[in-house]
C-alpha cells in the first residue's frame, strides 16, 4: 500500500514536471513546435536578442543567403537597441515576444507580472518598429497555468521548437553543434538558436550550408504553420 502510494505520487509529480518543462507538452498552452509535412521545410528562430554585436552579423549572413528567420526579442534589450529591431523588421524577418526581462523568476511569477512582461515587450516593439507581434516564446520553454492564461489573454500564439541546438553551452565545438543539428533536422522542423552566443554567425553559416546540402528550404514561421505573424 505504502509503495503504491509512493509510485502514484511519483507518476503525478513526473507528469507536472513534464507538463511545465517540455515545450511540446501543450498541457498549459497550445504551442506550435513542428509542422507535420512531407515538404522539406525548416524554420530558423533566434532567441534572447537583440544583441548589439551578434544580431547585425546574423542579419548580414541571412541577407547573404537570402533567408528569412524569426527573432524572439527581450523587451528590455529592444529599448536599448531600437535600430537593430527596426533593421530586423525592415529586412523582412519576423519579430516575436520573449518577455521583457527574461528573468529566471518568470515561471514563478504571478499573473499580473507575467502579463506585464508580455505587454511591456509588445509596447516596446510596437513603439520602436511599428508592428504588433502575434508570436510568443516562453523563456526556458517553461509553461504553467499562469503563463498559459496570460499568453491567451494577450492574444498571442506560442511557438516552441523541435530541434534544439544547445548553442548556449559555452566551449562546445561549433562543428559538433552543427553536426548534431544536421542529424536532428526533419521536414517541418523549427530550429532554436540564440543570437547572444559567441560565434553565432559562424554557426548560422554552417547550419545554412547543412540545410542546403540536404535540399531543404528555409521558410518563415507564418508560412510553415499558416498563421499570422502580426496583428493588422
Ligand atoms: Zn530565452
Amino acid at each position: 500500500m505504502y509503495w503504491t502510494l509512493i509510485v502514484i505520487v511519483g507518476i503525478v509529480a513526473a507528469f507536472f514536471v513534464w507538463a511545465s518543462a517540455d515545450i511540446g507538452s501543450g498541457v498549459y498552452l497550445k504551442t506550435l513546435c513542428r509542422k507535420r509535412t512531407d515538404e522539406p521545410f525548416v524554420a530558423l528562430t533566434f532567441d534572447d536578442g537583440p544583441d548589439a554585436v551578434m544580431t547585425p552579423r546574423l542579419l548580414d549572413v541571412l541577407d547573404r543567403y537570402g533567408v528569412k528567420a524569426a527573432f524572439f526579442l527581450v523587451g528590455g534589450k529592444v529599448r536599448k537597441y531600437p535600430d537593430i529591431v527596426r533593421r530586423i523588421v525592415n529586412d523582412g524577418h519576423i519579430v516575436g515576444n520573449h518577455t521583457y526581462t527574461h528573468s529566471v523568476m518568470f515561471p514563478l511569477s504571478g499573473g499580473r507580472s507575467v502579463r506585464k512582461e508580455i505587454e511591456d515587450t509588445q509596447n516596446a516593439v510596437g513603439n520602436m518598429a511599428g508592428v504588433r507581434m502575434k508570436l510568443f516564446r516562453p523563456p526556458f520553454g517553461v509553461t504553467n497555468p499562469v503563463i498559459g492564461k496570460a499568453v491567451r489573454y494577450c492574444g498571442l500564439q506560442a511557438i516552441g521548437w523541435s530541434v534544439r541546438s544547445f548553442d548556449t553551452f559555452e566551449g562546445r565545438d561549433r562543428t559538433e553543434v552543427c553536426r548534431r543539428i544536421g542529424r536532428k533536422l526533419h521536414n517541418g522542423a523549427v530550429l532554436l538558436l540564440h543570437d547572444r552566443c559567441k560565434d553565432a554567425d559562424v554557426l548560422l553559416e554552417s547550419v545554412l550550408k547543412e540545410i542546403k546540402a540536404r535540399n531543404m528550404q528555409v521558410v518563415t514561421l507564418d508560412k510553415l504553420f499558416d498563421i499570422e505573424k502580426y496583428e493588422n
